[in-house]
């Protein structure tokens, strides 16, 4: 599918989306009430950000989405550098230099038969995407305040079910675990695998720290970009590391617990289920969050945003 022109930065000031082949603003972007991404939670797609005017790990992000469109058995009618050049077109449209930034694909429509639209197969996929102001998963005053998160005991989707290295909107559980923290008077939520493991939460992947050891779940959860991030820090800086399940017990005696995702990076817990933390923020926390920020302003992990 050919691309339409670059557009001029700040064509849409303040959030750009790319829907049906033409840059529109974040208002005029919109699905069909009939799209099964809608109507099924049948899409997939990812999440990248900007900060300072230069996306991180666009290439992972990409490389992601790619995998799980794949694994859906869904195509989009673009090269992985047309979308780039879309997801960069976003963000110049936008005019902001610190991006949220989403590729997504649903199923689309079924064409209508005489006994009604049923196989995805004969579905023609959609693809949008779109830039908006950075979204953090916890301010940074409220980080700096203390983050105390709620662990929930719903237990997310199976990934035996939905698989969970595909990112998708299979969230009920998320945010019904959302809803069970703010009556609890927290911040935010993660949930339990069926073993009573702690899996993920909205939007991130949870770590623990234990007599200087790192530890974050080695299945049922998205791979995290941010996840993967760390993980390699670790490695970086000689921080011990192993990747196995989080028993609720274990999280809950944890020296340091932190979130990665791409919504903030390194995210330090204060208290779990108002119980405070030995240590907020923990040194171990500190310098992963530190490292994290700083990699962020390595070149080789930077694709900088052309403003013209
Ligand atoms: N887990 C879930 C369910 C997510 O939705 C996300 C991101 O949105 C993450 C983990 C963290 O992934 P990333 O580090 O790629 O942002």
């Amino acid at each position: 599918m050919t691309l339409p022109p670059t557009p001029p930065t700040g064509l849409h000031e303040g959030g750009c989306a790319f829907a049906d082949g033409a840059y529109v603003p974040l208002s005029e972007a919109k699905v069909s009430l009939f799209d099964w991404g809608f109507t099924r939670s049948d899409a997939t797609y990812d999440v990248a950000s900007t900060w300072e005017g230069a996306f991180f790990r666009l290439d992972t992000h990409m490389d992601r989405f790619f995998a799980s469109l794949e694994k859906m058995r869904m195509s989009i009618p673009y090269s992985r550098e047309a979308l780039r050049a879309i997801l960069h077109g976003c963000v110049r449209a936008s005019g902001l230099k610190d991006c949220y930034v989403a590729m997504v694909c649903t199923r689309g429509v079924p064409p209508p038969t005489k006994y009604g639209a049923r196989d995805p197969r004969l579905a023609e996929n959609r693809f949008y995407a779109y830039a908006l102001p950075y979204v953090w998963i916890a301010p940074p005053d409220k980080q700096r305040e203390g983050i105390d998160l709620h662990i929930s005991e719903r237990v997310r989707i199976a990934p035996e079910s939905v698989d969970p290295t595909v990112k998708n909107y299979h969230w009920i559980d998320l945010v019904q675990s959302l809803f069970d923290a703010y009556d609890r008077g927290r911040d935010t939520s993660c949930v339990v695998d069926a073993q009573g493991n702690v899996a993920e939460g909205p939007g991130f992947n949870v770590f623990i720290v234990k007599d200087g050891e790192v530890r974050t779940a080695d299945r049922g959860v998205l791979e995290g970009v941010s996840r993967r991030t760390v993980i390699e820090l670790c490695g970086k800086l000689g921080i011990p590391l192993r990747v196995a399940p989080l028993p609720v017990a274990e999280v809950r005696a944890a020296d340091e617990v932190f979130l990665s995702s791409t919504g903030g990076g390194v995210l330090p817990i204060a208290k779990l289920d108002g119980v405070p933390l030995p240590c907020f923020p923990g040194p171990v926390t500190q310098r992963l969050h530190d490292a994290y920020w700083a990699l962020r302003k390595e070149p080789a992990y930077r694709d900088e945003v052309d403003y013209g």
